[in-house]
């Protein structure tokens, strides 16, 4: 954890609750006041209606794999221990998508579909990021 080489996410203002809720193992996503809708990125509307009243909701870490692609190739050094290593779209069970990785398989056996579940990754004292990999592992 104090050796890691790769970039470290830096908050913006909308997305500091959601970085607060991965240290504390918490998945926080807006949930809209008005039609119920999570979404993600967090931005300050709805973008389902426009909608200014929402709220930071828990949710579940629980996702099925929508997409993924297998990097063979080293874009950044801090990674170079890594390849190969999955970068996929996660299909949250809320509806929203997010970006991560997949790990704790090895990457010719992940498929669309595949049920993943998050790991929360400390990667400094205080930051946290989240990673999926296949659900009950
Ligand atoms: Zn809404």
């Amino acid at each position: 954890m104090l050796d890691y080489k790769k970039p470290i996410p830096v908050p913006s203002d909308e997305s500091k609750p959601y970085w607060a809720g991965l240290k504390e193992r918490r998945l926080l996503i807006p949930r809209c006041d008005d039609c119920a809708k999570h979404w993600f990125p967090p931005s300050l509307y709805c973008p389902h209606c426009g909608s200014g009243k929402w709220r930071w909701a828990e949710a579940s870490g629980k996702g099925r794999v929508f997409s993924f692609v297998v990097y063979h190739r080293v874009y950044h050094p801090g990674f170079a221990e890594e390849v190969p290593y999955a970068v996929a779209v996660i299909e949250l069970a809320e509806g929203p998508r997010m970006i991560s990785n997949i790990s704790g398989i090895p990457t010719d056996r992940i498929v669309c579909d595949m049920p993943v579940e998050i790991d929360y990754v400390d990667i400094t004292d205080e930051m946290t990021i989240p990673k999926f990999r296949p659900a009950g592992a």
